[in-house]
């Protein structure tokens, strides 16, 4: 069992990132010192609502400039620290080059931020945020489980370069950290692998987060003619900072941790914001039919390939969030307030 200094700074990388703001909002609201790691630090519009927290909170924070593709570029952010977050990855669904986009700054990210935690002697527990996209590939996977619903136990084992690209490099990054992990004993790792993250932004208008745009598209009337039916687990973006609060600093963490609120599916989600913004905006609350969809999507969107559709659309998502709620004390507020608090900030920074 680990017990941690409070007063020993603690690293974030990827602190622009739309999950690391809240969780080092969480952490200057506890007081600590944040070495927040980050491409680039002169860039006052990625960091200036960090900036802000940090003046209002008891926590103090620090910039550091840090790529995932540079050889000891976390040497400096990681310096007096005994708990590292690794959340930095890029979220994208489209891309160019899946291995130069997707899979290299994710596993050779994950390497090189490790290798560093294996030379910075305080470093005692790495937290790394992974995904159930590291759990699972398709929705039709859970056939395959024992219990018919997503545990920690699973792995992804379909994704590759061409299907699933973001999947797979997730799914690599997390073998990766483990891989380490185990070739060493002065630090622990923790997994987080929340689902799809919702809930709102601190920095909207900077973040490139693909949660922010699959949103938007509810609102924006992209969807209109109905929304894909698709199975997926959703937990608001304020309580994935309290799991990884906890990942970080409760002794008894440990392992992968499954971090989702809800079973639920872009129809459900649709069908409550509907209920509450119909009469404003163009908020579709009927499927799109699976045919019309095999039709149109690819041409759409390079992700909504035949095959996706075909194991995914109409199908259920089903995880357990069991260990995160009794370990790492996590409470899943209700979906709707998730939903009307994202679709709000749409509404209020006239993004829908
Ligand atoms: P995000 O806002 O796009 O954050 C990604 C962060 O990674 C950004 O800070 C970005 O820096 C940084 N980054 C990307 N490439 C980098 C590089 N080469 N060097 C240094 N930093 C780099 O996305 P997010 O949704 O918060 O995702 C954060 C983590 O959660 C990722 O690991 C993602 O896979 C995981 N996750 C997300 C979801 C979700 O639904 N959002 C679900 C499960 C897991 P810049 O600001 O400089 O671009």
């Amino acid at each position: 069992m680990t017990i941690l200094d409070k007063t020993k700074p603690v690293l974030v990388t990827g602190a622009t990132g739309y999950i690391a703001g809240w969780l080092v909002k969480k952490l200057l609201e506890e007081g600590y010192t944040v070495h927040a790691a980050i491409r680039n630090p002169s860039k006052k519009e990625k960091i200036a609502h960090l900036e802000q927290i940090a003046k209002k909170e008891k926590g103090e924070i620090k910039f550091f400039q840090s790529d995932l593709m540079k050889n000891g570029s976390y040497a400096k952010a990681m310096e007096g620290c005994e708990v590292v977050f690794h959340t930095a990855s890029p979220f994208k669904l489209e891309v160019k080059d899946p291995q130069k986009d997707l899979v290299d700054p994710a596993v050779m990210g994950t390497k090189n931020v490790l290798e560093q935690a294996n030379k910075t002697e305080s470093v005692k527990r790495v937290v790394v945020t992974s995904s159930c996209a590291a759990i699972y590939c398709d929705c039709t996977d859970l056939e395959n489980t024992k219990e018919g619903v997503f545990t920690e136990n699973d792995w992804n084992t379909t994704a590759s370069l061409r299907y699933q690209p973001y999947s797979y490099s997730k799914t690599l990054a997390e073998k990766e950290a483990w891989k380490m992990s185990q070739q060493q004993s002065r630090w622990e790792l923790v997994v987080v692998n929340p689902s799809m993250v919702l809930g709102p932004a601190l920095n909207i208008h900077e973040t490139t987060s693909e949660s922010i745009s699959l949103f938007k598209q509810m609102g924006d009337g992209t969807l209109k003619a109905g929304v894909p039916n698709l199975g997926m687990g959703v937990v608001d973006v304020r309580d994935l900072a309290e799991v990884h609060f906890n990942a970080g600093f409760n002794p008894e963490a440990g392992g992968r941790n499954i971090a989702s609120g809800h079973n639920s599916s872009m129809l459900e989600m649709a069908q409550i914001l509907h209920e509450v913004y119909a009469d404003e905006y163009k908020i579709p609350n009927k499927p799109m039919p699976k045919w019309l969809l095999m039709l149109v999507g690819p041409m759409v969107n390079k992700t909504l390939t035949k095959q996706y559709i075909r194991n995914n659309v109409n199908k259920v998502w089903k995880a357990d969030n069991g260990k995160s709620v009794r370990v790492l004390g996590a409470k899943y507020r209700p979906l709707k307030d998730t939903l009307v608090d994202s679709f709000r900030q749409m509404i209020d920074e006239k993004l829908v």
